[in-house]
Protein backbone atom coordinates (compact mmCIF):
# COMPACT_ATOMS: atom_id res chain seq x y z
CA UNK A 1 0.00 0.00 0.00
CA UNK A 2 2.79 2.52 0.54
CA UNK A 3 4.35 1.91 -2.65
CA UNK A 4 1.12 2.85 -4.63
CA UNK A 5 0.72 5.53 -2.55
CA UNK A 6 4.24 6.98 -3.38
CA UNK A 7 3.12 6.53 -7.05
CA UNK A 8 -0.02 8.58 -6.67
CA UNK A 9 2.23 11.31 -5.42
CA UNK A 10 4.91 11.03 -8.14
CA UNK A 11 2.31 11.08 -10.39
CA UNK A 12 0.42 14.44 -9.36
CA UNK A 13 4.15 15.97 -8.95
CA UNK A 14 5.06 15.00 -12.52
CA UNK A 15 1.95 16.52 -13.88
CA UNK A 16 2.22 19.97 -11.81
CA UNK A 17 6.52 20.27 -12.96
CA UNK A 18 5.27 20.22 -16.71
CA UNK A 19 2.74 22.41 -16.10
CA UNK A 20 5.15 24.81 -14.19
CA UNK A 21 7.55 24.73 -16.68
CA UNK A 22 5.05 26.10 -19.17
CA UNK A 23 4.43 29.14 -16.49
CA UNK A 24 7.63 29.81 -16.75
CA UNK A 25 8.50 29.77 -20.64
CA UNK A 26 5.18 31.65 -20.58
CA UNK A 27 6.46 34.40 -18.34
CA UNK A 28 9.86 34.20 -19.94
CA UNK A 29 8.09 35.04 -23.10
CA UNK A 30 6.43 38.78 -21.69
CA UNK A 31 9.78 38.59 -19.98
CA UNK A 32 8.72 38.59 -16.05
CA UNK A 33 10.36 37.50 -13.14
CA UNK A 34 8.13 36.01 -10.55
CA UNK A 35 9.24 35.07 -7.13
CA UNK A 36 7.09 32.69 -4.94
CA UNK A 37 7.10 33.48 -1.25
CA UNK A 38 6.13 31.06 1.58
CA UNK A 39 5.90 30.96 5.47
CA UNK A 40 3.77 30.10 7.92
CA UNK A 41 0.40 31.68 8.49
CA UNK A 42 1.62 35.28 10.05
CA UNK A 43 5.13 35.19 9.25
CA UNK A 44 4.81 38.79 7.39
CA UNK A 45 4.40 37.67 3.87
CA UNK A 46 2.02 40.43 3.10
CA UNK A 47 4.05 43.00 4.83
CA UNK A 48 7.32 41.80 3.20
CA UNK A 49 5.56 42.22 -0.13
CA UNK A 50 3.98 45.81 0.83
CA UNK A 51 7.23 47.05 1.79
CA UNK A 52 8.89 46.20 -0.95
CA UNK A 53 6.02 47.37 -3.80
CA UNK A 54 6.65 50.59 -1.21
CA UNK A 55 10.54 50.54 -2.81
CA UNK A 56 10.08 49.43 -5.93
CA UNK A 57 6.86 50.82 -7.53
CA UNK A 58 8.70 53.41 -9.36
CA UNK A 59 10.96 51.21 -11.25
CA UNK A 60 9.40 48.09 -11.37
CA UNK A 61 5.95 47.48 -12.93
CA UNK A 62 4.46 45.13 -10.01
CA UNK A 63 1.85 42.37 -9.53
CA UNK A 64 0.66 39.91 -7.15
CA UNK A 65 -0.45 36.67 -6.81
CA UNK A 66 -2.23 35.73 -3.48
CA UNK A 67 -2.64 32.38 -2.19
CA UNK A 68 -5.63 32.02 0.81
CA UNK A 69 -7.57 29.07 1.95
CA UNK A 70 -10.38 31.93 1.93
CA UNK A 71 -11.05 35.56 1.78
CA UNK A 72 -9.52 38.44 -0.60
CA UNK A 73 -7.98 40.10 2.60
CA UNK A 74 -4.47 40.43 1.70
CA UNK A 75 -5.45 40.68 -2.18
CA UNK A 76 -7.16 44.00 -1.29
CA UNK A 77 -4.60 45.45 0.36
CA UNK A 78 -2.87 45.25 -2.42
CA UNK A 79 -5.18 46.40 -4.50
CA UNK A 80 -5.66 49.64 -2.28
CA UNK A 81 -2.19 50.63 -3.71
CA UNK A 82 -3.31 50.47 -6.77
CA UNK A 83 -1.13 47.66 -7.82
CA UNK A 84 -2.88 44.56 -9.75
CA UNK A 85 -3.74 41.35 -7.53
CA UNK A 86 -5.70 38.32 -8.28
CA UNK A 87 -6.66 36.52 -5.06
CA UNK A 88 -6.64 32.36 -5.93
CA UNK A 89 -8.50 30.70 -2.88
CA UNK A 90 -7.80 26.81 -2.55
CA UNK A 91 -11.42 26.75 -0.72
CA UNK A 92 -9.64 24.83 2.08
CA UNK A 93 -6.08 23.46 0.33
CA UNK A 94 -2.93 23.99 2.18
CA UNK A 95 -1.29 24.78 -1.11
CA UNK A 96 -0.68 26.28 -4.42
CA UNK A 97 -0.04 24.48 -7.32
CA UNK A 98 0.65 25.14 -11.00
CA UNK A 99 -2.53 24.95 -12.63
CA UNK A 100 -3.71 27.47 -10.04
CA UNK A 101 -1.08 29.79 -10.90
CA UNK A 102 -1.76 29.42 -14.42
CA UNK A 103 -5.53 30.55 -14.35
CA UNK A 104 -3.86 33.49 -12.51
CA UNK A 105 -1.92 34.35 -15.26
CA UNK A 106 -4.58 34.49 -17.28
CA UNK A 107 -6.04 37.74 -15.46
CA UNK A 108 -2.36 39.45 -15.69
CA UNK A 109 -1.57 41.64 -18.21
CA UNK A 110 1.84 40.07 -18.65
CA UNK A 111 3.10 42.58 -20.93
CA UNK A 112 2.71 45.65 -18.44
CA UNK A 113 4.22 43.40 -15.62
CA UNK A 114 7.95 42.97 -14.35
CA UNK A 115 7.82 41.49 -11.49
CA UNK A 116 5.23 39.11 -9.84
CA UNK A 117 5.22 38.29 -6.11
CA UNK A 118 3.28 35.30 -5.60
CA UNK A 119 2.03 34.48 -1.96
CA UNK A 120 1.82 31.17 -1.05
CA UNK A 121 -0.70 29.74 1.26
CA UNK A 122 0.68 30.06 5.07
CA UNK A 123 2.10 27.07 5.31
CA UNK A 124 5.35 25.27 5.67
CA UNK A 125 4.22 21.78 5.68
CA UNK A 126 3.61 21.01 1.55
CA UNK A 127 3.78 24.46 -1.00
CA UNK A 128 7.50 24.07 -1.39
CA UNK A 129 6.71 20.46 -2.64
CA UNK A 130 4.62 22.01 -5.44
CA UNK A 131 6.54 23.93 -8.41
CA UNK A 132 4.66 26.98 -9.28
CA UNK A 133 6.94 28.01 -12.04
CA UNK A 134 8.68 30.93 -10.49
CA UNK A 135 11.88 32.12 -10.94
CA UNK A 136 13.27 32.42 -7.12
CA UNK A 137 11.16 30.61 -4.01
CA UNK A 138 11.86 32.56 -0.75
CA UNK A 139 10.85 31.47 2.83
CA UNK A 140 10.47 33.73 5.82
CA UNK A 141 10.88 32.49 9.22
CA UNK A 142 9.97 34.93 12.04
CA UNK A 143 11.25 35.54 15.11
CA UNK A 144 8.30 34.37 17.16
CA UNK A 145 8.19 31.01 15.44
CA UNK A 146 11.94 29.75 16.89
CA UNK A 147 15.00 28.89 14.83
CA UNK A 148 14.38 25.06 15.20
CA UNK A 149 11.55 25.11 12.52
CA UNK A 150 14.23 24.61 9.60
CA UNK A 151 14.73 21.22 10.72
CA UNK A 152 11.06 20.24 11.45
CA UNK A 153 9.84 21.96 7.85
CA UNK A 154 13.29 21.27 5.99
CA UNK A 155 11.72 20.62 2.51
CA UNK A 156 10.79 24.34 2.08
CA UNK A 157 14.35 25.63 3.17
CA UNK A 158 16.44 22.97 1.79
CA UNK A 159 14.95 24.29 -1.44
CA UNK A 160 15.02 28.11 -1.04
CA UNK A 161 16.99 30.76 -3.10
CA UNK A 162 16.57 33.28 -0.31
CA UNK A 163 15.54 32.62 3.52
CA UNK A 164 14.41 35.70 5.07
CA UNK A 165 14.22 35.90 8.67
CA UNK A 166 11.56 38.10 10.06
CA UNK A 167 10.29 40.41 12.53
CA UNK A 168 14.34 41.08 14.17
CA UNK A 169 13.10 43.89 16.09
CA UNK A 170 11.25 41.52 18.60
CA UNK A 171 14.85 39.31 18.93
CA UNK A 172 14.92 40.09 22.62
CA UNK A 173 11.83 39.02 23.54
CA UNK A 174 12.28 35.24 21.99
CA UNK A 175 14.52 32.43 22.46
CA UNK A 176 15.80 32.76 19.08
CA UNK A 177 19.77 32.26 18.41
CA UNK A 178 20.30 34.65 15.78
CA UNK A 179 24.38 33.53 16.11
CA UNK A 180 23.89 29.80 15.22
CA UNK A 181 20.75 30.23 12.79
CA UNK A 182 23.11 30.54 9.79
CA UNK A 183 24.83 27.32 10.24
CA UNK A 184 21.73 25.65 10.46
CA UNK A 185 20.43 27.57 6.94
CA UNK A 186 23.81 26.76 5.47
CA UNK A 187 23.85 23.01 7.01
CA UNK A 188 20.69 22.66 5.19
CA UNK A 189 21.16 24.72 1.75
CA UNK A 190 24.71 26.19 1.58
CA UNK A 191 23.60 28.18 -1.20
CA UNK A 192 20.78 30.11 -0.13
CA UNK A 193 21.20 33.34 0.77
CA UNK A 194 19.81 34.67 4.33
CA UNK A 195 18.92 37.89 5.21
CA UNK A 196 17.88 39.08 9.05
CA UNK A 197 15.12 42.07 8.44
CA UNK A 198 12.33 43.58 10.19
CA UNK A 199 9.48 44.77 7.56
CA UNK A 200 8.04 46.69 10.06
CA UNK A 201 11.03 48.75 10.88
CA UNK A 202 12.88 48.55 7.81
CA UNK A 203 16.13 47.37 9.54
CA UNK A 204 17.93 44.80 7.08
CA UNK A 205 15.67 45.34 3.98
CA UNK A 206 18.13 47.14 2.01
CA UNK A 207 19.99 43.69 1.52
CA UNK A 208 16.73 42.18 0.27
CA UNK A 209 15.95 45.19 -1.97
CA UNK A 210 19.42 44.47 -3.56
CA UNK A 211 18.96 41.01 -4.05
CA UNK A 212 15.53 42.04 -5.51
CA UNK A 213 17.36 44.30 -8.07
CA UNK A 214 19.85 41.56 -8.86
CA UNK A 215 17.14 39.05 -9.37
CA UNK A 216 15.45 41.32 -12.12
CA UNK A 217 18.69 42.61 -13.91
MG1 LIG B 1 -0.67 37.26 3.83
ZN1 LIG C 1 -0.67 21.01 0.73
Amino acid sequence: MAARTITIKENILGANAEQAEINRKRLDGHHVRMINIMSSPGSGKTSLIMQTIHRFRNKYRIAVIEGDVASSIDADKITQQNIPAIQINTSGGCHLDARMVQTALDGLDLDRIDLIFLENVGNLVCTADFDLGAHKDVVILSVPEGDDKPHKYPVAFIEADAVLVNKIDVLPYFDFNSDTFPEIISGLNPSARLFSLSAKTGEGMERWFSWIEETLS
